[in-house]
């Protein structure tokens, strides 16, 4: 492979000798990749010091003869986000967002929506005041990116129109009718407002999603709803998500 250049954000970062690093990145062009970027005759290269998590940068890399891991030969800082490491609430959502980015994806897969996703939900984690709504849209369209969209159009189980009235079930991945919601125990009401805010987000663009208002109730069952289908059908141990559901 030859030389490439793509922005990335950096999901992961782990020190392998004194002057080298490890780090998994998210790029614009490749998809997810994992790279080691070295020092130089036993002195650290600087540019390790932008392989933060969540940092935007310009990275240069190529794949070593042998395969494997790619080698990391230049790292142009884009953006810290020095408004979200300031703030313990927006930190704890923009290790969460890298998280499941991370979760969802395979190396090498590339999808440049997916890297405008999270570059957009940083922007705009960093000047929220209140993250939970930003984790929301990015939970949302995370999932419809990466196919695991919840089904709200018709019941997930007999494909029948869905009424005044449904339930959201987890593990049938949707809106499940009454008739059929007895085949999941655990599935509950759904309210409207939250049905139409999955809607909203997903119909939106970058310029106006952010603008969601939902009431605070609407916002806790989304919050709840979103956390559980990712539990059940993306991965139960993201860690971050119980620092991000206590903070
Ligand atoms: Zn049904």
């Amino acid at each position: 492979m030859s030389i490439e250049k793509s922005q990335a954000i950096v999901l992961k970062r782990q020190k392998l000798r004194e002057t080298s690093v490890l780090a998994t990145l998210y790029t614009k062009d490749f998809g997810k990749i994992s790279g080691v970027m070295k020092g130089v005759r036993g002195i650290q290269n600087k540019s390790v010091n932008f392989l933060e998590p969540f940092t935007l940068c310009e990275v240069v890399f190529y794949k070593n003869k042998r395969g494997g891991l790619y080698t990391i030969s230049q790292c142009d800082l884009l953006d810290y986000f020095f408004e979200i490491r300031t703030n313990y609430e927006r930190i704890v959502h923009a290790l969460y967002f890298i998280d499941l980015l991370d979760a969802v994806t395979q190396a090498e897969d590339s999808n440049s929506e997916l890297f405008e996703l999270i570059y957009e939900s940083l922007k705009a984690l960093k000047v929220s005041k209140k993250p939970a709504p930003v984790k929301s849209i990015y939970e949302v369209k995370t999932l419809i990116l990466s196919g695991f969209k919840p089904r709200v159009d018709s019941c997930i189980s007999c494909d029948s129109p869905i009424g005044e009235k449904a339930k959201f079930s987890s593990k049938y991945g949707g809106l499940i009718c009454y008739k059929c919601c007895a085949k999941d125990s655990l599935s509950h009401d759904i309210f409207k407002g939250t049905l139409a805010s999955m809607l909203h987000i997903e119909k939106s663009d970058f310029d106006s999603v952010w603008r969601l208002d939902m009431t605070s109730r609407v916002r806790r069952q989304l919050s709840h709803i979103l956390d559980d289908f990712i539990k059940f059908h993306i991965d139960k141990n993201i860690r971050s998500r119980s620092f991000v559901n206590q903070a």
